[in-house]
C-alpha cells in the first residue's frame, strides 16, 4: 500500500509546531511494511485542502490528512472534505452520545460547537475518537482511501490505532517491504558513501533501496526490500561484508544505540569501567550510564574541570600540564591512567579539550579534543577536532570516546 500522508496547519509552515504527527504516521506506516510516498504541510484553507487531494501521486492508495477538524478551526477540514465527496453532514448519533458522555464524565457543559462535531458526512465511516471530541472519518474515492483525523497527536495516534490501521490491514495485507539499518559512528556521510562506492553500486543494481540517514556524529544505512523479507537473507550479506570493511564505524543495526553497543562488549569482556571528564563534564558518564543495567560495568567518574582539580583528584602531575596545556595529549594520558587506578576499573576514558565557541587559539583551536583510554594494556589517547558549536563539540566527544574504547575492546579479543 502507498500512502500520503497531509498534515494541514498554518501552525505547522510557520515553524511554531513541528510536525511529529508526519513522522510518527510515518513510522507506523514502514513498521506495517506500508510505504509513505509523500508527505505534504498545507494552510488551513479550503483551497488548499482541495489543490491537495486534486494532486495526488498517481499509485497512491491511501491519504491521511491530520488537523483543522476541531471547534477552534471550524471544522474546516471537515466541511472541505463534506463538499468534496459530495457528502452532506448528518448527526451522527454515536458520535453525539460519545461527545454528551465526554463533558458528562468532566462535568463541563457542552457548547453548541461541541454539537456541531457529531455532524458528520453521511458517506463517511465514521472512526472513534476516545480521546477527544473531532471523530475521525474515512472516505473512499476511485479506490484510493481517505482517512482524516484530528490534529492532536495523541487523538490522531489512538484513532489511527484503535480504528483505522485494523481497517487498512483488513484491506491491504503489509509486509511488502522489509528494512534493516545499520549504525555507523566516526564517519561522515560522504566519506562513507566514497569508501563504499563499489558496494553501493552492486547494492543500487540490484531492486534495493538504499537510504543514508546522518545525524550529528553518527550515519545510519538503511536497505529496503520492496518484496518482504524474501530479500533478508541478501540484505543480511550485503551488510555483513560492510561490517568487516568498516568494524571502525560499524557498530549496530536496527534498534540499538551506541551506549549499548559498548555496554555488551563490556559485559562480554567482563571488564569495568570509569571516566575522568573535563570538557564534557560529566556528559560521558550520563551517556554511558543511561543503560539500563550499567552498573553491571560502570562504577563512576571523576569531574575534574579545573586545572586544580585535575591536580588534586585525578592526580595529574603539575609540570604536565605547565608543559603541554590542559588540552594534550599528555594530560588525557594521565587522567585516564590515574582514572584508572583512582577509580579501579579495568578501563578508564578521559575528556580534554577546547568546547568552544570562544577560548581556542592558534595551536589549540576550538573543537580540539583529545580523548585517552587506559586499559590493562597501556594507555593512549586521541586526537579529534571537530567544529565550534559547543554542544554538537560536546556530543561528537562521548560518541568519539564510546565508539573507540567500543572498537578497542572488539579489536583486543
Ligand atoms: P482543534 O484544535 O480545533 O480541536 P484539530 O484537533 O483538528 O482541531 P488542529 O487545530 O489542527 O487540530 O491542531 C490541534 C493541536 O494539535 C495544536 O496544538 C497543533 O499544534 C497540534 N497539531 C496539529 N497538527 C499537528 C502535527 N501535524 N504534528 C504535531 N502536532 C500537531
Amino acid at each position: 500500500m502507498k500512502v500520503e500522508v497531509i498534515a494541514i496547519g498554518d501552525e505547522l509552515l510557520i515553524g511554531q509546531t513541528i510536525n511529529t504527527n508526519a513522522a510518527w504516521i510515518g513510522q507506523e506506516m514502514s513498521n506495517r511494511g506500508y510505504r509513505v510516498n509523500r508527505s505534504l504541510i498545507i494552510a488551513d484553507e479550503p483551497t488548499a485542502i482541495i489543490s491537495a487531494l486534486d494532486h495526488l501521486l498517481p499509485d497512491t492508495n491511501c491519504v491521511i490528512i491530520t488537523g483543522g477538524l476541531g471547534p477552534t478551526k471550524d471544522d474546516l477540514t471537515k466541511h472541505t472534505l463534506a463538499r468534496y465527496f459530495e457528502s452532506p453532514l448528518e448527526i451522527h448519533p454515536q458520535t453525539l452520545s460519545q461527545i454528551e458522555r465526554f463533558f458528562a464524565s468532566r462535568n463541563r457543559p457542552m457548547l453548541e460547537a461541541n454539537i456541531q462535531q457529531a455532524a458528520l458526512p453521511s458517506k463517511a465511516k465514521i472512526l472513534k475518537n476516545r480521546m477527544g471530541t473531532a471523530a475521525g472519518m474515512w472516505f473512499e474515492k476511485n479506490n484510493v482511501i481517505f482517512i482524516s483525523l484530528p490534529g492532536v497527536p495523541y487523538e490522531m495516534k489512538t484513532i489511527m490505532t484503535e480504528e483505522a490501521f485494523p481497517l487498512l490491514e483488513q484491506r491491504y495485507s503489509g509486509a511488502t517491504l522489509y528494512h534493516k539499518t545499520m549504525h555507523t559512528q566516526g564517519i561522515g556521510e560522504s566519506f562513507l558513501a566514497e569508501m563504499i562506492a563499489d558496494w553501493e553500486d552492486r547494492v543500487r543494481k540490484l531492486d534495493l533501496g538504499l537510504a543514508y540517514l546522518p545525524s550529528p556524529g553518527l550515519v545510519k544505512l538503511r536497505l529496503s526490500s520492496y518484496t518482504g523479507k524474501e530479500n533478508e537473507a541478501l540484505i543480511d550479506q550485503f551488510f555483513l561484508e560492510l561490517e568487516n570493511r568498516i568494524p571502525e564505524y560499524f557498530f549496530g543495526y536496527d534498534h540499538i544505540t551506541l551506549e549499548e553497543a559498548l555496554g555488551q562488549q563490556l559485559l562480554a569482556k567482563k571488564a569495568s569501567i570509569g571516566t575522568v571528564e573535563s570538557c564534557t563534564a560529566g556528559l560521558l558518564a550520563q551517556h554511558i550510564a543511561s543503560i539500563s543495567g550499567a552498573s553491571a560495568y560502570y562504577q563512576g567518574a571523576l569531574l575534574t574541570y579545573s586545572n586544580d582539580l585535575k591536580i588534586k583528584i585525578a592526580q595529574v602531575n603539575p609540570s604536565t600540564l605547565e608543559l603541554h596545556g590542559a588540552v594534550s595529549e599528555e594530560v588525557a594520558k594521565e587522567m585516564a591512567a590515574n582514572g584508572r587506578s583512582l577509580l579501579g576499573v579495568d578501563y578508564c576514558l578521559s575528556t580534554t579539550g577546547v568546547a568552544g565557541p570562544t577560548g581556542g587559539s592558534l595551536d589549540k583551536p576550538v573543537g580540539l579534543v583529545w580523548v585517552g583510554l587506559s586499559g590493562p594494556n597501556g594507555t593512549i589517547a586521541k586526537k579529534f577536532q571537530f567544529g565550534d558549536n559547543r554542544q554538537r563539540n560536546l556530543e561528537m566527544t562521548v560518541l568519539g570516546a564510546m565508539n573507540w574504547l567500543r572498537y578497542y575492546l572488539l579489536v583486543q579479543a
